[in-house]
């Protein structure tokens, strides 16, 4: 425990940062109330400096697939850190790793390491617009590719208009350059590739948005993406900053059975060290310099901390029965909320793909942005708060995913499910 509480903590913290965080959506913002400062972690369970213990559902917005704290990964870190933690030349870990991602999606040749998905996918937008010669990209509404200028961009009124930007300080003349369109909807994609024929670098999405909650791709979509984009001479960008060895050792692209031309990865494979890559066909990536014009570099890149966490990270995750034992887990965990969710006939729809879902407030599909929309937020904020009140984190908003790492056990599973339904008979 640490001598000082998460009230005395935050009451600093809002003087020196703004919001008293370091990424918004750790504030509570979206449900109210306070956020803890953690003391520490390990397996699936969070520790906060007030003493209090939470079964963790966060697990850092995604890269902690095996928990806290992992015995193996905290290893090589300590390991690499007596040797140093940056060299600012290559090391060997930097070629391994890149040989690990090359070899698990077939759709990448090479790849670049940066030190966030914000730095991979804007970086790729940039490489794409390179490449092709056009300024254009097209994105998915709800899709979140991190914070540059051209993706904080949203849909004005229409299908296929231009975008206006959805923060201060973006100029519209960046937002315009990126039209948003429905996920889930192949027709408004096909209608913005017509209309923008010969303007688009680009189309970028998450193959499974995660960042509206969890929303699954109906059975064929994505297929239709890659089909529409390579008949119009357009590049594909999956950002797989979540589902990269996540949904499969692949990423969405195993699953799906779809290649992309750029791939952009984060979260897991800095095996919760802050990295970024972004990586695919040869001729593509031959651009970047120095091979090639396109001009994109980090003085921490690559770092031998961050790779050898990642490498190790992905040498647990290439044990046999790994990702059947997190389907397995998310499996029961859905299986049990949904029993009762559908015994009492409670207004709830489970989102949910591998070892990630989203319990939406809503009894509609919940298919695109606009059907994320609809879910009661007030009342996810006073679930989430009652849950959090008997030991269970989940995230502080209704649009984010709840992920399972190797470290939930079933007693964690059972204790979570007893928990939601003593919270949901309370609330509804
Ligand atoms: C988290 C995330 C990002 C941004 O990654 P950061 O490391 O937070 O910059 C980009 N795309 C997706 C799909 C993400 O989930």
């Amino acid at each position: 425990m640490s001598n000082q509480t998460s009230h005395a903590l935050l009451k600093r913290a809002r003087q020196l940062l703004p919001g008293g965080v370091n990424s918004p959506v750790r504030s509570f913002a979206s449900v109210g109330g306070d956020p803890f400062f953690v003391a520490r972690a390990e397996g699936s369970k969070i520790y906060d400096v007030d003493g209090r213990e939470y079964i963790d559902y966060v697990c850092s917005y995604g890269p902690l697939i095996l928990g806290h704290a992992h015995p193996a990964i905290v290893r090589a870190i300590q390991e690499q850190a007596e040797r140093g933690t940056s060299y600012g030349a290559p090391t060997e870990w930097e070629v391994e790793l890149a040989d690990e991602i090359v070899a698990a999606i077939p759709s990448v040749d090479m790849v670049r390491f940066v030190n966030s998905g914000t730095e991979a996918t804007m970086s790729a937008v940039r490489l794409a617009r390179a490449f092709t010669g056009r300024k254009r990209i097209i994105k998915c509404e709800g899709c979140y590719h991190g914070h540059g200028d051209g993706f904080l961009s949203q849909a004005g009124s229409g299908l296929t208009t231009l975008g206006i930007a959805s923060s201060p300080g973006v100029p519209d003349e960046f937002a315009g350059l990126t039209i948003n369109v429905p996920f889930n909807n192949a027709q408004a994609l096909k209608a913005a590739l017509e209309e923008y024929e010969n303007d688009v670098a680009a189309v970028i999405l998450e193959p499974v948005p995660a960042n509206m909650g969890v929303v699954v791709p109906y059975d064929g979509y994505l297929h239709e993406v890659r089909q529409m984009t390579r008949d119009h001479d357009v590049l594909l960008i999956f950002d797989e900053v979540i589902t990269g060895f996540r949904l499969a050792y692949g990423g969405a692209q195993e699953y799906f059975g779809v290649d992309a031309d750029l791939t952009c990865l984060g979260k897991i494979i800095g095996g919760g060290l802050p990295v970024g890559a972004y990586g695919g066909r040869r001729d593509i990536m031959q651009l970047v310099a120095p091979s090639g014009p396109v001009y994109q570099a980090g003085t921490l890149s690559g770092n031998p901390l961050a790779m050898r966490a990642g490498l190790e990270m992905l040498n647990q995750l290439k044990r046999p029965g790994i990702y059947q034992q997190l389907e397995e887990t998310a499996r029961q965990l859905v299986d049990e909320l949904q029993k009762s969710i559908r015994r009492h006939g409670w207004p709830l729809r489970i989102n949910h793909i591998g070892s990630m879902l989203t319990v939406f407030f809503t009894l509609s599909l919940v298919v695109d942005y606009s059907t994320a929309k609809r879910a009661d937020t007030e009342r996810y904020a006073r679930y989430f708060h009652h849950m959090l009140d008997h030991g269970i984190f989940l995230a502080p908003s209704q649009f984010e995913a709840m992920f399972i790492s190797t470290a939930h056990s079933p007693a964690d599973i059972e204790k979570t499910a007893k928990t939601q339904l003593a919270v949901l008979r309370m609330m509804l």
